[in-house]
């Protein structure tokens, strides 16, 4: 028993850990990222953030710097950038389809679908105003909300001067027109003073 215990112990730890997991790390516009596998329902928890738990108490917590904590409260914060913390790799989104669900007292995080999340989609949740304005406003926040935002800018503004564009052609036109309605009644005038119709 023993020997096919440990046998079992082993198969299981050579498995692939994300084999039965609704997500997988893929390709992202911003590098890597996390993305659904399987249907996902809304409020279903997805994943937890973890990571060995700080103590802004002790100095030594307190000098470790990176991208990857995750503040619970003013004590406490967990560095998430071990390899194992999956949830590191799902990225910031202004219009996110989960969220995460901060719980100090536990000193856990669990990212929640707050919306239907299909096979094939990013994983997103909004890292909060202080992230963003550290770090995503100075360099343009590259969400799909975000994206769609400055493309719908973008084709406003294009709009707006091929309508100025359009106005100032227009103009052109008229007054071009006007020159030549005048040169036509000069002409006539000349030719009715003539007494004769020029062709
Ligand atoms: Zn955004």
């Amino acid at each position: 028993m023993g020997s096919s215990c440990l046998v079992r112990v082993l198969i299981f730890s050579i498995m692939p850990a994300t084999s039965n997991k609704p997500y997988r790390v893929g390709r992202s516009k911003t590098g890597l990222g996390l993305f659904a596998t399987k249907p996902i329902k809304k409020g279903t928890r997805i994943i937890r953030y973890f990571g060995p738990i700080l103590d802004s108490r002790i100095p030594e917590h307190d000098e470790i710097e990176n991208k990857y904590l995750f503040e619970l409260n003013g004590r406490w914060t967990i560095d998430g950038s071990v390899r194992k913390n999956l949830a590191r790799y799902i990225n910031h989104s202004c219009r996110p389809n989960a969220e995460s669900d901060v719980r100090p007292r536990e000193r856990k995080v669990y990212i929640r679908a707050i919306r239907n999340i299909e096979p094939g989609d990013e994983i997103n949740y909004d890292y909060g105003t202080d992230y963003f304005k550290a770090y995503l406003k100075p360099i343009g926040c590259k969400c799909d909300s975000c994206e769609k935002k400055r493309k719908k800018l973008r084709a406003e503004a294009r709009a707006e001067a091929a309508k100025v564009k359009a106005r100032a052609e227009r103009k052109a036109q008229k007054a071009g027109a006007k020159v030549a309605k005048k040169k036509k009644l000069n002409g006539h005038a000349f030719a009715k003073a003539n007494g004769r119709v020029r062709v």
